[in-house]
Protein backbone atom coordinates (compact mmCIF):
# COMPACT_ATOMS: atom_id res chain seq x y z
CA UNK A 1 0.00 0.00 0.00
CA UNK A 2 1.49 3.46 -0.74
CA UNK A 3 0.61 6.76 -2.62
CA UNK A 4 2.24 7.54 -5.47
CA UNK A 5 3.45 11.65 -6.08
CA UNK A 6 2.59 13.16 -9.33
CA UNK A 7 4.73 15.80 -11.16
CA UNK A 8 3.55 18.75 -13.58
CA UNK A 9 2.56 22.27 -12.61
CA UNK A 10 -0.35 23.13 -10.99
CA UNK A 11 -1.40 27.19 -9.21
CA UNK A 12 -0.71 25.98 -6.36
CA UNK A 13 1.92 24.58 -3.64
CA UNK A 14 1.52 20.46 -3.84
CA UNK A 15 3.62 18.17 -2.75
CA UNK A 16 4.53 16.07 -5.48
CA UNK A 17 6.57 19.33 -6.89
CA UNK A 18 7.81 19.56 -3.72
CA UNK A 19 9.36 16.65 -2.93
CA UNK A 20 10.71 16.77 -6.72
CA UNK A 21 12.36 19.91 -5.89
CA UNK A 22 13.78 18.60 -2.48
CA UNK A 23 15.06 15.48 -3.83
CA UNK A 24 16.50 16.04 -7.33
CA UNK A 25 13.50 14.98 -9.06
CA UNK A 26 13.65 11.63 -7.94
CA UNK A 27 10.68 9.54 -7.46
CA UNK A 28 9.44 9.31 -4.03
CA UNK A 29 6.60 7.06 -2.91
CA UNK A 30 4.66 6.80 0.27
CA UNK A 31 4.50 3.27 2.30
CA UNK A 32 1.70 2.96 4.53
CA UNK A 33 2.45 1.24 7.32
CA UNK A 34 -0.06 0.18 10.33
CA UNK A 35 1.84 -0.75 13.27
CA UNK A 36 -1.85 -2.28 15.23
CA UNK A 37 -1.91 0.73 17.29
CA UNK A 38 -5.47 1.97 19.01
CA UNK A 39 -7.32 5.19 19.40
CA UNK A 40 -7.94 6.88 22.84
CA UNK A 41 -11.20 7.69 21.30
CA UNK A 42 -12.26 4.33 21.11
CA UNK A 43 -10.74 2.31 23.85
CA UNK A 44 -12.80 4.87 26.61
CA UNK A 45 -9.71 6.92 27.45
CA UNK A 46 -11.18 9.68 25.76
CA UNK A 47 -14.13 8.21 24.19
CA UNK A 48 -15.82 5.34 22.91
CA UNK A 49 -16.96 4.69 19.23
CA UNK A 50 -14.54 7.28 17.69
CA UNK A 51 -15.44 9.79 15.86
CA UNK A 52 -18.87 10.19 14.34
CA UNK A 53 -16.88 9.56 10.33
CA UNK A 54 -14.68 7.49 11.00
CA UNK A 55 -14.69 3.41 10.11
CA UNK A 56 -13.94 2.14 13.59
CA UNK A 57 -14.45 -1.23 11.83
CA UNK A 58 -11.19 -1.60 10.35
CA UNK A 59 -9.27 -0.42 13.22
CA UNK A 60 -10.03 -4.08 15.21
CA UNK A 61 -7.63 -5.44 17.30
CA UNK A 62 -8.88 -8.71 15.13
CA UNK A 63 -7.88 -7.16 12.23
CA UNK A 64 -4.64 -5.72 13.51
CA UNK A 65 -3.56 -8.98 14.45
CA UNK A 66 -4.57 -10.97 10.83
CA UNK A 67 -2.18 -7.71 9.08
CA UNK A 68 1.27 -9.20 8.31
CA UNK A 69 3.87 -7.50 10.15
CA UNK A 70 5.60 -4.18 10.09
CA UNK A 71 8.29 -5.66 8.12
CA UNK A 72 6.18 -7.72 5.67
CA UNK A 73 3.81 -4.28 5.35
CA UNK A 74 7.23 -2.18 4.38
CA UNK A 75 9.13 -5.17 2.28
CA UNK A 76 5.93 -5.69 0.25
CA UNK A 77 5.04 -2.07 -0.01
CA UNK A 78 8.05 -0.42 -1.52
CA UNK A 79 8.81 -3.68 -3.92
CA UNK A 80 5.19 -2.73 -5.66
CA UNK A 81 6.33 0.84 -5.71
CA UNK A 82 9.58 -0.30 -7.35
CA UNK A 83 7.71 -2.71 -9.64
CA UNK A 84 4.80 -0.11 -10.28
CA UNK A 85 6.18 3.30 -9.97
CA UNK A 86 9.42 2.86 -10.41
CA UNK A 87 10.08 4.79 -6.78
CA UNK A 88 13.70 5.43 -5.38
CA UNK A 89 13.03 7.00 -2.16
CA UNK A 90 10.78 6.11 0.32
CA UNK A 91 8.49 7.61 2.99
CA UNK A 92 7.19 5.55 6.18
CA UNK A 93 4.19 6.32 6.84
CA UNK A 94 2.26 5.26 10.13
CA UNK A 95 -1.61 6.44 9.15
CA UNK A 96 -4.13 4.35 10.63
CA UNK A 97 -5.32 4.95 13.96
CA UNK A 98 -3.39 7.22 16.72
CA UNK A 99 0.18 6.66 16.09
CA UNK A 100 1.87 8.25 18.92
CA UNK A 101 -0.52 6.38 21.46
CA UNK A 102 1.83 4.22 23.60
CA UNK A 103 4.48 4.68 26.10
CA UNK A 104 7.60 6.60 24.02
CA UNK A 105 10.24 3.25 24.71
CA UNK A 106 7.22 1.80 22.60
CA UNK A 107 6.98 4.63 19.87
CA UNK A 108 10.15 4.47 19.86
CA UNK A 109 11.01 0.30 19.17
CA UNK A 110 7.92 0.74 16.38
CA UNK A 111 9.49 3.69 14.73
CA UNK A 112 12.93 1.75 14.82
CA UNK A 113 11.91 -1.33 13.35
CA UNK A 114 10.63 0.99 10.32
CA UNK A 115 13.05 2.73 9.69
CA UNK A 116 15.68 -0.03 9.89
CA UNK A 117 14.42 -1.64 6.57
CA UNK A 118 16.39 -0.45 3.54
CA UNK A 119 17.20 2.86 5.41
CA UNK A 120 19.70 4.12 2.62
CA UNK A 121 16.48 4.55 0.76
CA UNK A 122 14.34 6.16 3.49
CA UNK A 123 14.32 9.73 3.35
CA UNK A 124 11.23 10.57 5.85
CA UNK A 125 9.17 9.32 8.50
CA UNK A 126 5.50 10.54 8.83
CA UNK A 127 3.37 9.74 11.57
CA UNK A 128 -0.22 10.51 12.10
CA UNK A 129 -1.88 11.51 14.87
CA UNK A 130 -4.52 13.15 17.13
CA UNK A 131 -2.75 16.52 18.89
CA UNK A 132 -4.28 14.94 22.44
CA UNK A 133 -1.37 11.94 21.86
CA UNK A 134 1.46 14.75 21.74
CA UNK A 135 3.70 15.47 24.25
CA UNK A 136 7.40 17.15 24.80
CA UNK A 137 8.34 13.97 25.20
CA UNK A 138 7.20 12.25 22.12
CA UNK A 139 7.59 15.34 20.18
CA UNK A 140 11.34 15.29 20.92
CA UNK A 141 11.51 11.23 19.92
CA UNK A 142 10.11 12.56 16.65
CA UNK A 143 12.67 15.00 16.75
CA UNK A 144 15.54 13.09 17.09
CA UNK A 145 14.97 11.12 13.55
CA UNK A 146 15.15 14.44 12.05
CA UNK A 147 19.26 14.68 11.82
CA UNK A 148 18.89 11.80 9.28
CA UNK A 149 15.35 11.97 7.61
CA UNK A 150 12.66 14.60 7.12
CA UNK A 151 9.61 14.08 9.82
CA UNK A 152 6.63 14.88 9.24
CA UNK A 153 4.14 14.77 12.07
CA UNK A 154 -0.02 14.83 11.04
CA UNK A 155 -2.11 15.88 13.24
CA UNK A 156 -5.97 16.09 12.90
CA UNK A 157 -7.61 19.25 12.80
CA UNK A 158 -10.85 18.44 11.17
CA UNK A 159 -13.04 21.30 12.25
CA UNK A 160 -11.71 25.19 14.39
CA UNK A 161 -15.21 24.66 15.35
CA UNK A 162 -15.30 23.20 18.84
CA UNK A 163 -19.29 22.63 18.44
CA UNK A 164 -18.45 20.52 15.28
CA UNK A 165 -16.15 18.97 17.13
CA UNK A 166 -18.48 17.72 19.75
CA UNK A 167 -20.56 17.06 17.38
CA UNK A 168 -18.63 14.68 15.67
CA UNK A 169 -17.38 13.11 19.00
CA UNK A 170 -14.08 14.08 18.06
CA UNK A 171 -13.55 13.99 21.83
CA UNK A 172 -10.51 16.39 21.38
CA UNK A 173 -10.57 20.51 21.08
CA UNK A 174 -9.14 22.83 18.96
CA UNK A 175 -7.89 24.18 21.86
CA UNK A 176 -5.65 21.14 22.25
CA UNK A 177 -4.75 21.66 18.69
CA UNK A 178 -3.52 24.77 19.78
CA UNK A 179 -1.35 23.20 22.18
CA UNK A 180 0.48 20.26 19.96
CA UNK A 181 0.98 23.02 17.70
CA UNK A 182 2.86 25.51 20.57
CA UNK A 183 4.74 22.25 21.73
CA UNK A 184 6.56 21.98 17.50
CA UNK A 185 6.83 25.35 17.00
CA UNK A 186 10.00 25.54 16.52
CA UNK A 187 11.25 22.28 16.31
CA UNK A 188 12.94 20.34 13.14
CA UNK A 189 9.35 19.01 12.47
CA UNK A 190 7.38 19.53 9.67
CA UNK A 191 3.48 20.25 10.83
CA UNK A 192 0.45 18.88 8.78
CA UNK A 193 -2.74 19.36 9.75
CA UNK A 194 -5.95 17.40 8.45
CA UNK A 195 -9.26 19.35 7.72
CA UNK A 196 -12.42 17.70 6.73
CA UNK A 197 -15.39 20.30 4.70
CA UNK A 198 -18.50 19.40 4.32
CA UNK A 199 -19.99 18.89 7.72
CA UNK A 200 -23.96 19.67 6.73
CA UNK A 201 -24.00 22.50 9.57
CA UNK A 202 -21.06 24.54 8.70
CA UNK A 203 -21.50 27.35 5.82
CA UNK A 204 -19.55 27.74 2.91
CA UNK A 205 -18.34 31.30 5.39
CA UNK A 206 -17.55 29.12 7.93
CA UNK A 207 -15.34 26.95 6.30
CA UNK A 208 -13.42 29.66 4.63
CA UNK A 209 -12.44 30.46 7.57
CA UNK A 210 -9.97 27.63 7.88
CA UNK A 211 -7.80 29.09 5.75
CA UNK A 212 -7.23 32.17 8.63
CA UNK A 213 -6.95 29.93 11.05
CA UNK A 214 -4.33 27.56 9.39
CA UNK A 215 -2.54 30.93 8.27
CA UNK A 216 -1.76 32.05 11.54
CA UNK A 217 0.47 28.82 12.72
CA UNK A 218 3.86 29.50 10.85
CA UNK A 219 4.55 26.48 12.09
CA UNK A 220 2.04 24.24 9.40
CA UNK A 221 3.85 23.47 6.49
CA UNK A 222 1.74 20.87 5.01
CA UNK A 223 -2.22 20.44 4.89
CA UNK A 224 -4.52 17.46 3.91
CA UNK A 225 -7.50 19.12 2.93
CA UNK A 226 -10.74 16.61 2.53
CA UNK A 227 -14.30 16.70 1.95
CA UNK A 228 -16.43 14.86 3.87
CA UNK A 229 -17.25 11.15 2.83
CA UNK A 230 -19.77 9.16 4.39
CA UNK A 231 -18.36 5.29 5.21
CA UNK A 232 -19.58 2.29 5.81
CA UNK A 233 -19.14 1.27 9.40
CA UNK A 234 -19.36 4.49 10.83
CA UNK A 235 -21.61 6.19 13.09
CA UNK A 236 -22.12 8.91 10.66
CA UNK A 237 -23.30 6.46 7.85
CA UNK A 238 -25.84 4.82 10.06
CA UNK A 239 -27.74 8.06 10.45
CA UNK A 240 -26.78 8.73 6.76
CA UNK A 241 -28.94 6.02 5.36
CA UNK A 242 -31.64 6.65 8.19
CA UNK A 243 -31.26 10.24 7.61
CA UNK A 244 -29.51 11.16 4.08
CA UNK A 245 -28.28 14.94 4.39
CA UNK A 246 -26.37 17.10 1.77
CA UNK A 247 -22.85 16.18 0.98
CA UNK A 248 -20.54 18.00 -2.21
CA UNK A 249 -20.88 16.79 -5.18
CA UNK A 250 -17.57 16.87 -6.91
CA UNK A 251 -18.14 20.30 -8.45
CA UNK A 252 -19.50 22.13 -5.62
CA UNK A 253 -16.55 21.16 -3.95
CA UNK A 254 -14.09 22.35 -6.95
CA UNK A 255 -15.88 25.55 -6.25
CA UNK A 256 -15.59 25.70 -2.62
CA UNK A 257 -11.46 24.77 -3.28
CA UNK A 258 -11.60 27.62 -5.95
CA UNK A 259 -12.65 30.17 -3.00
CA UNK A 260 -10.17 28.10 -0.10
CA UNK A 261 -7.20 28.05 -2.08
CA UNK A 262 -6.50 32.08 -2.60
CA UNK A 263 -6.67 32.70 1.19
CA UNK A 264 -4.04 29.96 1.95
CA UNK A 265 -0.64 31.35 2.80
CA UNK A 266 1.50 30.48 -0.01
CA UNK A 267 3.83 28.98 1.42
CA UNK A 268 1.86 26.25 2.75
CA UNK A 269 2.20 22.34 0.78
CA UNK A 270 -0.92 21.19 -0.05
CA UNK A 271 -0.22 17.29 0.62
CA UNK A 272 -4.05 16.37 -0.58
CA UNK A 273 -6.94 17.96 -1.95
CA UNK A 274 -9.68 15.26 -1.32
CA UNK A 275 -10.55 11.98 0.09
CA UNK A 276 -11.40 8.61 -1.33
CA UNK A 277 -12.34 5.81 0.82
CA UNK A 278 -12.28 2.14 -1.04
CA UNK A 279 -15.66 2.50 -3.23
CA UNK A 280 -16.93 -0.22 -1.20
CA UNK A 281 -16.55 1.26 1.33
CA UNK A 282 -18.16 4.58 0.30
CA UNK A 283 -21.89 5.90 1.24
CA UNK A 284 -21.69 9.28 0.11
CA UNK A 285 -20.74 11.13 -1.93
CA UNK A 286 -19.86 8.78 -5.13
CA UNK A 287 -18.40 11.11 -7.37
CA UNK A 288 -18.24 7.80 -9.68
CA UNK A 289 -14.36 8.38 -10.77
CA UNK A 290 -11.00 6.94 -10.24
CA UNK A 291 -8.85 9.69 -7.87
CA UNK A 292 -6.73 10.66 -11.05
CA UNK A 293 -9.70 11.24 -12.88
CA UNK A 294 -11.00 13.50 -9.77
CA UNK A 295 -7.88 15.61 -9.18
CA UNK A 296 -7.63 16.02 -13.22
CA UNK A 297 -10.92 17.53 -12.92
CA UNK A 298 -10.08 19.53 -10.11
CA UNK A 299 -7.00 21.29 -11.40
CA UNK A 300 -8.51 21.89 -15.03
CA UNK A 301 -11.36 23.73 -12.97
CA UNK A 302 -9.10 25.75 -10.78
CA UNK A 303 -6.84 26.22 -13.67
CA UNK A 304 -9.85 27.90 -16.02
CA UNK A 305 -10.82 29.69 -12.83
CA UNK A 306 -7.53 31.28 -12.82
CA UNK A 307 -6.88 30.42 -9.12
CA UNK A 308 -3.42 30.97 -7.67
CA UNK A 309 -2.93 29.76 -4.16
CA UNK A 310 -2.28 32.81 -1.87
CA UNK A 311 -3.82 34.94 -4.44
CA UNK A 312 -6.29 36.69 -1.82
CA UNK A 313 -4.13 35.73 1.43
CA UNK A 314 -3.43 38.81 3.84
CA UNK A 315 -0.89 38.49 6.52
CA UNK A 316 -2.25 39.36 9.95
CA UNK A 317 0.17 42.26 10.06
CA UNK A 318 -1.70 44.11 7.60
CA UNK A 319 -4.57 44.19 10.00
CA UNK A 320 -2.24 46.00 12.59
CA UNK A 321 -3.15 49.07 13.82
CA UNK A 322 -0.83 51.96 13.79
S1 LIG B 1 -10.75 9.30 13.14
FE1 LIG B 1 -8.82 8.89 14.18
S2 LIG B 1 -9.15 9.80 16.22
FE2 LIG B 1 -11.18 9.53 15.33
S3 LIG B 1 -11.87 7.50 16.01
FE3 LIG B 1 -10.92 7.23 14.01
S4 LIG B 1 -8.80 6.67 14.51
FE4 LIG B 1 -9.68 7.61 16.34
Amino acid sequence: MGTPVDFGHKNYNYYGAYLRKKYDGKRVFKIIVDAGFTCPNRDGSKGYGGCTYCNVDSFTPELSRRLPTMKEQIEQGMERAIKGYAAEKFIIYFQPNTNTYAPVHYLKSMYDEALSINPENVIGLSVGTRPDCIDAEKIALLESYSDRLDVDLEMGMESIYNETLQKINRGCSHEELEKALALANNTKLDICVHTIFGFPWETHEMMLRYADEINRFPQIKFVKLHHLHIVEGSIMGARFKREPFKVFSLEEYTNFLADFIPLLRPDIVIQRMFGLADYDLLIAPNWNLKKSEIQTYIDKTLEKKGVFQGSKYQPLSQFATV
